[in-house]
């Protein structure tokens, strides 16, 4: 290039100024081969100046910004025309470049487009923090539009400048909606107005206001309240334009705590109504909680508990033994249940408590304690120790009653056997309890008792009996007084009986004997004179209701005071004994002896005539005329007897009737010369 002088001084200086420009310079001749290069194209593009000159732009520019590219800014510069656009490339060492491009067409003297110059800006560093101020606008938007708080911001007038999502979302508008409403036009008077003094404070105070907001009763009829943080936005000048806000909905948290204190205190009045010890230790064992119930009973308050261990409260024997479990229970980590002993600090007497005694492991700081719960039982237990004396005693009792006794329920299966009816039975009590019946005493003597034990459970009434059994050792026939009673349940219903049974045999037989005392004579064994007149009643009516006959004998021994003058009196009666025999032996079944004086007997003959009565008392004479038994003398003793013989009439009504006739028969006997027989 040649140029004037002048003109080459104005070359000069823009040389300099292309040499030293911070933008990238490049002349270009009408092809687009680079005719100049400024140094700082050539640091940009990361070439050197002797590789640049003389390369058409396209060797430089093609892959980088595409050929495209490079045809229409030629083009552009061939029809005369400034190309001004953004180029962005990368350069040789690889690093991105965007820049502010101008291409110029110069023309030659003769006006026809000879050169081109691109001045190009580089402006990658300003696009680059655009860019992250893009992506950092974008983050905190989207962090703002997505937390769970509300986040404004409000002018001084109280007028939103900005809303995140949640807000616009809480009044159903669409965030530009909201731009320039205040609170007055969006919540209830109250609560805007709340709020309006709180924004207030912070731009007359320029300082951050924490504060609880009451939000008012929303649409579905619950208060809402706000924890809010509000801090001034100072300008560059340090004037307060505007405030944030960031308010946090604290409504159900407040519910659940609300509803959390209530429950406490709900629990600690259960706590200190509860008639049981409650309490809480930490791991030094020092009460971090006491109930109302614990306090009493040491006659002082839960502050003053608080802090304490058990050294402070009890005696020491007390303490050792609390302290003892409450070891076990850190030790082990496990919950302890048992009877704990105290003194009581009053009276000084013995308690009894149930203990049960829990870990507790906190979360907050992963620490220790211990929960208790101890009930008194001293009462319960003094009743276990008497029920349990009473128990003892009447096993006791039980086991040493001359008598059976059993439970049986309603299956008929023993639930208890007393030690009377095991030895009874040659069984243990093992052998019995649990057993029924049937197993016991098999299929046919069950049933008979099931019969009377049915009735007991049927009616709830007791029942008595006389039960003969057959003795399980010796066989021999026993008689049992029994007597069952039903036990009866809270509801009403019988669920077993008790059965007591009393061995009566030996009374049994006494009784007999003495029923056969009071009508036998006990020499001669026959009917004595009471009881002879009472069968002799007995068969009258008989007699005469069958209108069969009836006859009497009476007999008189004779002399018989020279038998006892003669022998003695044991022969007397010796003699009356054989008396007695000869009768016997003369006599039917059905006939009745009595004897009615010393030596004076009478005969009931039933179903006999006179004839026939006649006919057996001169038997009975006869034998007794050739008897005699041996008195250890020469001669036998013998002796004869006078009779006297009637039979009833249809006048006779009692015994004496007949026994007057006899009477007077028999004493005709004895004046006829006695040892015969007379009737009357
Ligand atoms: P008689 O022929 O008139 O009947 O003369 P008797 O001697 O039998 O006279 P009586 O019947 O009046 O006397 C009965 C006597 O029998 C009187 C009494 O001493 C005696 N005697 C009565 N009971 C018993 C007795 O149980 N044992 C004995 N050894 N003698 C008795
Ligand atoms: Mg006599
Ligand atoms: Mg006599």
């Amino acid at each position: 290039m040649s140029f004037s002088a002048e003109l080459n001084t104005l070359v000069g200086v823009f040389e300099a100024t292309a040499q030293n420009a911070d933008a990238l310079i490049l002349i270009c001749d009408r092809d687009g081969k680079i005719e100049y290069a400024n140094p700082a194209f050539c640091d940009s593009m990361g070439m050197k100046l002797a590789n640049t000159l003389n390369q058409p732009l396209e060797t430089i520019y093609s892959r980088k910004i595409g050929i495209e590219k490079i045809k229409e800014i030629q083009a552009s510069l061939t029809s005369d025309q400034l190309w001004k656009g953004e180029l962005q490339y990368k350069n040789n060492a690889g690093a991105d470049l965007c820049c502010q491009t101008t291409v110029s067409p110069i023309k030659n003297g003769t006006g026809a487009f000879s050169h081109s110059v691109w001045v190009q800006i580089d402006i990658s560093e300003q696009r680059e923090l655009e860019r992250k101020q893009h992506e950092n606008q974008q983050k905190l938007s989207s962090i703002l539009d997505n937390i769970p708080a509300y986040v404004f911001t409000k002018n001084q007038a109280g007028e939103y400048t900005y809303a995140n999502k949640m807000l616009s979302m809480l009044h159903a508008l669409h965030t530009d909606d909201l731009i320039g409403k205040t609170d007055f036009e969006l919540f209830p008077i109250d609560a805007a107005k709340s709020f309006s003094k709180n924004d207030k404070h912070v731009f007359s105070r320029g300082k951050t206001v924490r504060a609880v907001e009451d939000a008012g009763v929303d649409e579905y009829g619950i208060k809402r309240s706000y924890l809010s943080v509000k801090c001034p936005l100072f300008n560059q000048d340090g004037d307060i334009e505007e405030m944030i806000g960031m308010s946090v909905d604290i409504s159900e948290q407040q519910r659940l705590e609300s509803a959390l204190r209530a429950s406490e205190e709900k629990l600690n009045d259960i706590l200190d109504n509860i008639k049981a010890r409650v309490y809480i230790k930490d791991k030094d064992l020092r009460y971090t909680y006491a109930n109302q119930e614990l306090c009493q009973s040491l006659s002082t308050d839960r502050i003053n508990m608080i802090g304490k261990d058990d050294y402070d409260l009890f005696d020491a024997e007390t303490a050792i033994s609390f302290r003892t479990t409450d070891e076990e229970v850190f030790k082990t980590g496990e919950k302890v249940s048992r009877m704990e002993i105290s003194t009581d600090c009053k009276n000084k007497e013995k308690q009894y408590f149930w203990s049960i005694k829990v870990p507790l492991t906190s979360k907050e700081d992963g620490g220790h304690s211990l929960l208790g719960i101890s009930t008194d039982v001293t009462e319960q237990k003094r009743l276990e120790e008497a029920l349990r004396r009473n128990e003892k005693q009447l096993t006791t009792i039980l086991d040493n009653l001359k008598a059976h006794v059993y439970i049986k329920d309603v299956n008929f299966t023993y639930n208890y056997v007393n030690a009377d009816l095991c030895d009874y039975l040659g069984l243990t009590h093992n052998d019995v309890v649990g057993k029924t019946d049937t197993e016991i005493f098999g299929e046919t003597v069950a049933s008979k008792f099931h019969l009377s034990d049915q009735q007991v459970f049927d009616y709830k009434e007791n029942s008595t009996s006389i039960e003969k059994s057959k003795d399980y050792k010796t066989g021999d026939t026993r008689y049992f007084w029994s007597v069952k009673v039903p036990l009866i349940n809270d509801l009403g219903n019988p669920y077993a009986l008790l059965g007591i049974s009393t061995d009566v045999t030996e009374q049994k037989r006494l009784e007999k004997e003495l029923r056969e005392l009071a009508s036998t004579d006990v020499l001669t064994g026959v009917h004595n004179r009471r009881h002879f007149i009472e069968l002799c009643t007995r068969e009258i009516s008989r007699a005469k209701r069958y209108d069969s006959p009836l006859s009497l004998i009476m007999l008189d021994m004779d002399h018989f005071k020279r038998i006892n003058d003669s022998f003695g009196h044991a022969v007397g009666d010796e003699a009356i004994k054989a008396m007695t025999g000869l009768c016997r032996k003369n006599l039917r079944d059905t006939d009745l002896i009595g004897r009615i004086g010393g030596e004076e007997f009478a005969i009931i003959l039933p179903e006999t005539d006179r004839a026939g009565a006649l006919h057996i008392a001169e038997r009975i004479r006869q034998s007794t005329d050739k008897y005699g038994f041996d008195i250890g003398q020469d001669q036998p003793c013998t002796f004869t007897a006078s009779f006297g013989v009637t039979m009833m009439v249809e006048k006779d009504e009692e015994p004496d009737d007949l026994l007057k006739r006899a009477d007077i028969a028999l004493y005709d006997a004895k004046t006829l010369g006695r040892n015969r027989v007379c009737e009357g």
